[in-house]
């Protein structure tokens, strides 16, 4: 734990940031920011070493804090290099469970003139939104009364229940990646997929499937009628120096151009 909080300080931890497309448009409408540990002998570090050591402890507060406003800063500085990017920002358990995480966030926005409450999406684990969904319930209103969205993350490995689905006004659900990895050789996970992008419908949620790693996923989420995706197969995730060049330069796949649109979409 010390040996973490001597990262914070010394400023060793860094955020990289993964693309969130449409497939079908080639709009790239946003990047979700994942943290990495710039490890002095280890090297770079994945946020699975590391974040499970401060699983509920303080220290995961101190590190939700400091992501945000490290990502707060990238918005503006990006702003600033004429690139505006809509940042999502996965929130710990322990963090969005604090009383005062709502007035923590809108002071942090006020410390960010640049940033308005639409640049910004928080991502909570479907499974960490259920263990107190009158707090979570309030907070999401809260936050969207600042133009903050949500998205519920890993969506399909808790209860996917569909009273809470209906409590937690999220405006997205992110499909585990786990299902649509297998969706081409698995009809369990297929059927899931249908599911959750039908339930997604019904609900007027948007969807976004995550772990897209190959144009085959795309094609298959398109004609499933899944358009938002982010993967390896799209872009890994970069330092934020690499964005502006690769939101100019990106093009979606010819196959997924080709595809003819939904008869529910024409
Ligand atoms: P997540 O929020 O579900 O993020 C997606 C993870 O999947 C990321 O791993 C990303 O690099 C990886 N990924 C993206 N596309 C693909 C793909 O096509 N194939 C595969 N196999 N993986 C893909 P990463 O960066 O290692 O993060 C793992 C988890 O750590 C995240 O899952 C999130 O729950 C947590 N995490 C990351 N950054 C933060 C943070 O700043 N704060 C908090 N509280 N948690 C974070
Ligand atoms: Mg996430
Ligand atoms: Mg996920």
């Amino acid at each position: 734990m010390d040996r973490i909080k001597q990262a914070l300080d010394d400023r060793e931890f860094v955020l990289y940031y993964q693309p969130k497309v449409n497939m079908r448009t080639g709009v790239v409408i946003g990047a979700e920011a994942l943290i990495r540990w710039q490890h002095p002998e280890q090297g770079l570090l994945p946020p699975a070493a590391f974040l499970p050591l401060v699983a509920n402890h303080a220290m995961a507060i101190e590190i939700g804090d400091w992501v945000l406003a490290t990502a707060m800063t990238q918005i503006e500085s990006w702003k600033s290099a004429g690139l505006t990017l809509p940042v999502s920002v996965n929130i710990d358990a322990i963090q969005l469970e604090q009383v005062d995480f709502v007035a923590r966030l809108r002071k942090q926005l006020a410390a960010h003139p640049g940033v308005v409450g639409g640049d910004l999406e928080l991502e909570v684990l479907e499974t960490s939104a259920l263990q107190d969904i009158d707090h979570v319930s309030s907070v999401i209103l809260a936050c969207h009364e600042m133009g903050v969205g949500f998205a519920l993350d890993d969506f399909g490995t808790g209860y996917s229940s569909l009273t809470y689905l209906k409590r937690l006004r999220v405006a997205l659900l992110k499909i585990d990646q786990s299902f649509v990895r297998d969706m081409l050789d698995d009809p369990d996970d297929l059927a899931i997929l249908q599911g959750v992008i039908g339930l997604a419908a019904a609900f007027k949620r948007e969807v976004i499937a995550e772990g897209v790693e190959t144009v085959a996923h795309g094609t298959a989420l398109l004609q499933l009628g899944c358009e938002l995706a982010q993967g390896y197969g799209i872009a890994r995730p970069m330092p934020p120096e690499q964005m502006p060049a690769w939101v100019t330069s990106w093009k979606p796949d010819v196959l997924w151009c080709a595809l003819p649109l939904l008869v529910s979409e024409a």
